[in-house]
């Protein structure tokens, strides 16, 4: 037997807002130096956080990010806690430590005994316990907001910010309305004017594309200082510092063509919902519907028709879409946030040489071996006989059932959510509706992203040489056909392996 044992950490957390069970700190110590001593480890530290919730990312726990930095600086080996809950609830950070469990050999248990993340079993019982922390933590969230989803389903004006156009009370600001109306429909109109176009009107820049019959208005965030600051003078308070003004920029726009409340729908924003990634879905979940799965109006009036807004979002999206996988014009590297991490499935970033998963850290690889195989699957489906059978057709029947479809389950989802907002069903059970309707959403955009994408191709498809037109191609174009036939997952490399594996990239097709 190896005279040199495991180092060990044990993390302790008691919060002080919550039923403790009896569990004191004493206890949970106890707990942890007993599985230490049964597996004749060492304990070098304890660290112990007070009274910080698990689950906020903005609460600081200083105990827990000291154990994290002395654990990269390969302090221990091991980490004791006494359940999951103590030492993480966000998922996130819970992926962290099974990675360094798998990839380092950290041991990670807990005293009361429920994961051991050097198993199988464990991690997996790791990752359920971490979803469902999230999920209580989404149904206090919705608790919370609980009067502000009331004022919407009665139609009133949201409290906080007012919108461009709107006065906190939703009354309509004139000056500012006829702008909004007018960027919606220069939006809408087919071939209409870029959002950075919309922006530098806005922002007084006379530039060849800024449309002339958007005025300059000073910075949003500029005005809403001010006005603040009368208020706050109003109550007798110290005026802040006001933004000086500046440009406005595409975010701000989009911020505003998506804005349901333009429409006149009245909305609400679930707490959970605003860190979601996909933040174009939710500025339809933001639709407050009745049980009908219907609009709520608001007590206010539309700047804006509602086919209007509507053919503005389907524009939107399609823009997302293009720019979110393919990338317009700034993408430098075949497969930056087009190929996907193939432990999370999240999006792969370009670094100097290579790529990897910034999220999760899961995959570094390096980039030429990579891109020239997935180069090369393209050019072989590009030679196959059938191509002109994958040839986009635009189908606008089909695309009309597609976008009826959508709106459909969108519905769906919104009822869900509503029979678990008034405790009629349980969190489970809204969560497998609206994941599977929202994966159903998902390859109805998907099929709709096919049947539209034809002229996005550059013509590569219905080339008389389809091989040649796509090495010709550039960057963006080889990216949306690469991103039209298939899906390209990384896997980690096999360590101490040279040269380059091609099953350690998972191509499926479309
Ligand atoms: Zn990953």
């Amino acid at each position: 037997m190896s005279t040199i044992s495991i180092r060990a950490a044990v993390y302790l957390r008691v919060s002080l807002d919550r039923n403790m069970d009896g569990l004191a700190i004493d206890r949970q110590r106890d707990d942890c130096l007993k599985i230490a001593r049964d597996r004749g480890w060492q304990v070098i530290e304890e660290y112990v956080d007070q009274s910080k919730s698990a689950t906020d990312k903005t609460k600081k726990r200083p105990a827990y990010d000291r154990m994290v930095a002395d654990y990269e600086a390969g302090n221990f080996e091991a980490i004791i806690c006494w359940d999951l809950d103590r030492l993480t609830r966000q998922p996130r950070q819970l992926e962290d430590w099974i990675d360094a469990a798998k990839d380092r050999g950290l041991k990670l248990v807990t005293a009361n005994g429920e994961a051991d993340l050097t198993t199988d079993g464990g991690r997996m019982y790791a990752r359920v316990k971490a979803a469902v922390a999230v999920g209580e933590v989404e149904r206090k969230a919705v608790r919370q907001s609980r009067a502000q989803l009331q004022r919407a389903q009665q139609g009133r004006a949201p409290k906080g910010t007012r919108p461009l156009g709107y006065a906190t009370s939703g009354e309509v600001i004139a000056h500012e309305a006829q702008v909004v109306a007018e960027m919606f429909r220069l939006f809408a109109i087919s071939n209409g004017t870029p959002i950075a176009a919309i922006a530098s009107a806005l922002s007084g820049k006379a530039g060849a594309e800024a449309p002339r019959s958007i005025p300059h208005l000073p910075k949003f965030s500029r005005t809403l200082m001010i006005e603040r600051n009368e208020r706050r003078m109003a109550e007798g308070l110290d005026p802040k510092p006001v933004p000086p003004d500046g440009p406005w920029t595409s975010s701000t726009v989009l911020g505003i063509l998506r804005n349901p409340r333009y429409a006149g729908y009245s909305v609400y924003t679930n707490r959970s919902d605003r860190s979601d990634k996909n933040k174009r879905r939710n500025w339809y979940a933001q639709i407050i519907r009745d049980e009908d799965g219907q609009p709520i109006r608001g007590q206010w009036d539309p700047l804006v028709d509602e086919l209007t807004w509507l053919t503005v979002q389907e524009r939107l999206n399609d823009q997302t879409r293009i720019t979110n996988r393919t990338g317009s014009t700034a993408r430098k590297h075949l497969g930056s946030s087009l190929y996907l991490c193939g432990i999370c499935d999240r999006p792969i970033t370009a670094h100097s040489r290579g790529y990897r998963c910034s999220e999760g850290g899961h995959v570094t690889r390096s980039r030429p071996h990579i891109d020239e195989f997935v180069l090369q699957l393209i050019r072989e489906r590009l030679a196959r006989p059938d191509l002109q059978d994958v040839l986009p057709v635009r189908d606008e029947p089909r695309l009309l059932a597609i976008q009826a479809e959508i709106r459909e389950r969108q519905g769906r989802i919104k009822r869900a959510q509503h029979d678990y907002d008034e405790e009629i069903t349980e969190a489970h059970d809204f969560r497998r509706i609206r994941d599977r309707q929202n994966a159903a959403i998902a390859d109805l955009e998907a099929e709709r992203l096919r049947l539209s994408v034809g002229n996005d191709l550059g013509g590569v498809l219905g080339a008389s040489e389809p091989v040649k037109a796509f090495d010709d191609a550039d960057l963006a174009v080889k990216r949306r056909v690469i991103d039209f036939f298939c899906t390209v997952r990384l896997l980690p490399a096999p360590r101490g392996r040279k040269g380059f594996d091609p099953s350690t990239v998972a191509v499926a097709p479309k």
